[in-house]
């Protein structure tokens, strides 16, 4: 059992004047809390954070890291709390403990790759502080060194995660020693009797041919030294993880296995290791293909390295590995060789160490990312641009960063996520815009009535989501506009003693919605109509002669009204913006006739959209509140569309009096786009112009220029058309 004082003797080594007393008081605390637990084995608890602290030494880790060490259980395994830990130890340190918590809060189950590959990017996610994942690294070595002790079924299990999960985030990390052991001790447990074989067999090899490795080493030394280079030579069996993987994947028996045994020669330069490659291949016929450089080309872990096999004495193959003693400290050691510690052990600016490893990163991820990314990844996290969370049945799902309870719901089926109406993270109600965090488990609560929002267009990050949501609403716009123009035809065909229904029925609007309009289908004149891009008299000038369109009567007034009525033009662009759910219909009840610059209520129709009235409309207090929806004027608009208004004008009976209201009109800057005429039996007109306006302002205008003419008696805004009889536009 490791002692107290051989972990400060070993950090004081690597990091001398480093203040130490964090390592005693840790030690102190973790005795007191853990005192009376005892480990599977039977040892005393203390001994488990003892020997994880001593293997961050190992690391050559700094005081923190070694302090956490010892405490990494305390939060999850006794009654402490992360709050005393701080107090104690200060937020560095309660950090790093709150992050091993965390991760040991999660298990993992599932085998298949793409699970454990997320799952090896939560962990990292998670892990603010690279610290905590090799502490968290410490931890597992530990108790895979000490799973002897455990039932069987929880030694598979933890050799299995092991393996999927914490092997490889060891190798990506560079620590090729930890990778190595961990694959090892994993291989042990999850297949005994072959590691058992290949154990006794490699030792056996080792025992026979000792000898002969020697002899090698000699003749690798002698030729070294006739070249002028200093190198250390070593050999020695390879790891037996490797050699079993091999021996499976490469369908061979142990004895075809040549080899089994590595030697490494270690030099001061780059350059010598390429002038000790020249000298074994000039000594030993290299084998073709064999040969890599990873000097040149540094693997993704930072590992450096040549490797190449020859043709060694009596015909047996051998690897040979030359490597600086650089590269030999990273192949061990990986991120954890790139602590840098300053005068005084402490650890260098916060921001050097994160870019030390943060460079890491880069190079291990390279086949993915480009630079900008990376340094994206420098202001955030270690994942910034990806979240994993887990369903309830403990699935993980990987969104880009940002992502809301909405993507989540989407992600598990498009149903889920149309129908959805909040979350629970963790247990807890959450509202859809809730944002995703690593290791979240979140449950969507759904309801059948419910409806996707175009707002949440605004909060949602997965492309998936987006274009449900847009289908969605694309597809509800669609079947409100064919309600709407079915309604619009019944009555307009009902007018010239047409039935639309039958008509429907017989195909005759589906062949003219083809032949005439070049459409898909009926449904889709329908649609046309509804949306206004379409009118009921096109399409009725399809069935009927002119004739019956034209119509009625020409009145008296129209030649000079036609001089100024201009084309009419359709900007179906609504200039109203209906809270949460713009692009749908908007429609102005007739019954107040709203303008931009009034002030508007809308509410929300049987299959018509959203009707807009005005905020005095008296007409409001038959409308049920429940419909009612918060709507503006999209003052944002940079198209300037125009409404139509009304205004009443009473005036004496002269000629020439509407020419000069027109002119009035006109001078004002509007169009007039219909006019009616009433003669009263005192003999006073009273006149209808329906004029096109920009907003409240505009109209308000006319009507003071309006006023202004000769014999005009009195003007005000009409809100309704004295011709349509006053019905609102739009049902309730
Ligand atoms: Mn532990």
């Amino acid at each position: 059992m490791v002692r107290l004082e051989e972990i400060i003797e070993k950090v004081s080594g690597y990091s001398p004047g480093a203040d130490l007393e964090v390592i005693r008081k840790a030690y102190v605390f973790s005795g007191v809390v853990h005192q009376g637990q005892t480990r599977m084995s039977g040892e005393p608890y203390l001994i488990h954070p003892l020997e994880v602290a001593d293997i961050l030494t190992g690391l050559k880790m700094d005081p923190q890291s070694v302090a956490t060490g010892l405490l990494h259980d305390t939060v999850e395994d006794t009654h402490t709390t992360i709050e005393k830990i701080e107090d104690a130890f200060g937020p560095e340190v309660a950090g790093l403990v709150d992050g091993l918590t965390k991760i040991s809060r999660i298990t993992f189950e599932k085998k298949e790759d793409r699970e454990a590959e997320n799952f090896r990017k939560m962990i990292l996610a998670m892990s603010k502080d690279i610290r905590v994942i090799l502490i968290k690294l410490a931890d597992r070595l530990h108790n895979m060194r000490t799973l002897g002790a455990l039932p069987p079924e929880r030694q598979k299990k933890i050799a299995r995660e092991t393996f999927d999960i914490y092997a490889p985030i060891a190798n990506r990390l560079g620590i090729g020693w930890i990778k190595t052991e961990l694959e090892d001790l994993s291989f042990k447990y999850l297949e005994p009797e072959r590691h058992a074989m290949l154990a006794e067999r490699i030792a056996r090899e080792w025992d026979v041919k000792h000898d002969y490795i020697e002899k090698i080493k000699g003749i690798i030394e002698a030729k070294l030294k006739e070249h002028g280079v200093a190198g250390e030579v070593s050999g020695r069996p390879k790891q037996l993880y490797s050699i079993y993987k091999k021996m499976r994947d490469q369908d061979v028996e142990f004895e075809n296995i040549y080899d089994i045994i590595a030697y490494r020669v270690i030099v001061k330069s780059v350059k010598e290791c390429y002038e000790v490659l020249g000298i074994i291949h000039s000594t030993w016929r290299p084998v073709p293909g064999r040969f890599k450089d990873y000097i040149a080309l540094t693997k993704g872990n930072m590992y450096q390295s040549l490797h190449t096999t020859v043709v060694g004495p009596y015909g047996v193959r051998m690897e040979v590995q030359i490597r600086t003693e650089e590269m030999h400290r990273i192949a061990d050691y990986g991120i954890a060789a790139h602590w840098k510690y300053k005068e005084g052990g402490a650890i260098d600016s916060k921001d050097d160490k994160r870019f030390a490893w943060l460079r890491q990163l880069l190079e291990w991820h390279k086949e993915l990312k480009d630079s900008d990314e990376f340094m994206d990844s420098l202001r955030g996290g270690l994942f910034p641009e990806e979240v994993f969370v887990f369903t309830p049945k403990g699935d993980i799902k990987e969104f880009p960063a940002g992502a809301s309870a909405v993507d989540f719901a989407y992600s598990i089926h498009t149903d889920v996520g149309n129908r959805c109406t909040g979350a629970k993270v963790n247990g807890r109600m959450v509202p859809l815009k809730y944002k995703l965090r690593s290791g979240d488990v979140v449950e969507i609560i759904t309801s059948q009535n419910h409806h996707p929002s175009k707002d949440w267009l605004s909060f949602v990050a997965s492309s998936r989501a987006k274009t449900r949501i847009r289908h969605w609403i694309k597809t509800d716009e669609r079947q409100l506009s064919i309600t709407l123009g079915k309604e619009l035809c019944e009555r307009e065909f009902g007018k010239h003693g047409l039935e639309f229904g039958r008509m429907w029925k017989a195909g005759d609007i589906e062949r003219i919605a083809r032949d005439a309009f070049g459409l898909s289908g009926a449904e889709s004149i329908l649609a046309g109509i509804g949306y206004g891009k379409i009118s009921v008299q096109q399409l009725l000038g399809k069935i009927l002669p002119p004739e019956k369109l034209a119509p009625k009567k020409v009145s008296a007034f129209q030649k000079v009204l036609d001089k100024f009525k201009p084309l009419a033009k359709t900007d179906r662009k609504s200039p109203v913006v209906v809270k949460g759910i713009d692009d749908v219909m908007v429609k102005f009840a007739r019954c107040c006739n709203p303008l931009p610059g009034d002030e508007i209520v809308g509410f929300i129709t049987h299959g018509q959209g959203v009707t807009v009235h005005s905020a005095g409309c008296p007409s409001l207090m038959q409308i049920d509140k429940d419909r009612r929806i918060d709507v503006a004027w999209d003052r944002g608009k940079k198209e300037k569309t125009t409404r139509p208004a009304r205004i009443e004008v009473v005036c004496r009976n002269e000629k020439g009096l509407l020419a000069d209201m027109s002119n009035a009109i006109k001078a004002a800057d509007a169009n007039i786009t219909d006019f009616h005429i009433k003669i009263t039996p005192e003999n006073k007109a009273v006149c209808n112009f329906e004029v096109e306006v920009m907003d409240a302002a505009h109209l308000k205008n006319i009507i003071k220029l309006l006023g202004k003419v000769k014999k005009v008696l009195k003007v005000q805004r009409a809100v309704r058309d004295a011709s349509a009889g006053g019905e609102a536009e739009g049902t309730h």
